[in-house]
């Protein structure tokens, strides 16, 4: 089965955003009166929908007020956020080869839109998701507004959520080691294929000739 459609998750997939998020998450945290996360606790802890996050670290919370201060803190630090390497490479390569892209983040739509000047990537991108709280109570709705067929679609993250995502709705999926979540994490949620970063699942899509289950096949690891 050649792959037709591509969604895209944005951070820590496209760009490297894990610093300021990282930053203004702490931030909520200390408002909320609770102990900063270190690198090694949010890439562990940290999880999608934020929304469960947060109930966990501080049950109960008001979650207007926690992306109140979520924006306060992470803007001022947004000019940190930063293209991926592979990204671009990637986003050419595959609306070169006339594939429909899809954006599907839990980002707000203004701290998206408020990098666009310094990273271009809408211009790859034909259906843009944004502010998605929770990805797996809507990827139902982008299959049915495009009526695209799951088995010709691969999304790609970099969290547990992601996957999950893609499993909720049938489609296929590749973990990035480029973002937040750690291989074991990963790994647990069952991908079915978990690469370094964007170039090397571009090489492995190139060699198959766009064949999803030719990439399977060539990088099945024994059990
Ligand atoms: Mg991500």
């Amino acid at each position: 089965m050649v792959l037709k459609n591509i969604i895209f998750d944005w951070s820590g997939t496209l760009v490297n955003d894990l610093p300021p998020v990282m930053g203004a998450t702490n931030f909520t945290l200390r408002k909320l009166g609770k102990k900063e996360l270190s690198l090694d606790e949010f890439r562990a802890d940290f999880c999608l929908p934020f929304t469960d996050f947060y109930e966990k670290m501080a049950p109960g919370c008001d979650l207007n007020q926690l992306e109140v201060w979520f924006h306060e803190a992470y803007i001022p630090l947004e000019n940190t956020v930063h293209a991926l390497d592979h990204a671009e490479d990637f986003l050419q390569f595959v609306k070169s080869n006339q594939k429909r892209t899809f954006l599907f983040s839990s980002m707000q739509r203004q701290h998206y839109e408020s990098l666009l000047e310094r990273i271009g990537f809408d211009q790859y991108l034909d259906h843009p998701y944004l502010g998605i709280v929770d990805k797996k109570e809507r990827i139902g709705e982008l299959i049915l507004e495009h009526q695209i067929l799951p088995e010709e679609t691969l999304f790609i993250g970099d969290m547990v959520h992601d996957i999950e995502t893609a499993h909720h709705g049938g489609l296929h999926s590749c973990a990035v080691l480029t973002g937040y979540t750690r291989l074991k994490e990963l790994k647990d949620s069952e991908p079915e294929l978990i690469v370094e970063d964007l170039g090397v699942l571009r090489e492995l899509l190139t060699a198959a000739d766009w064949s999803w289950n030719t990439v399977l096949e060539r990088n099945s690891k024994p059990k």
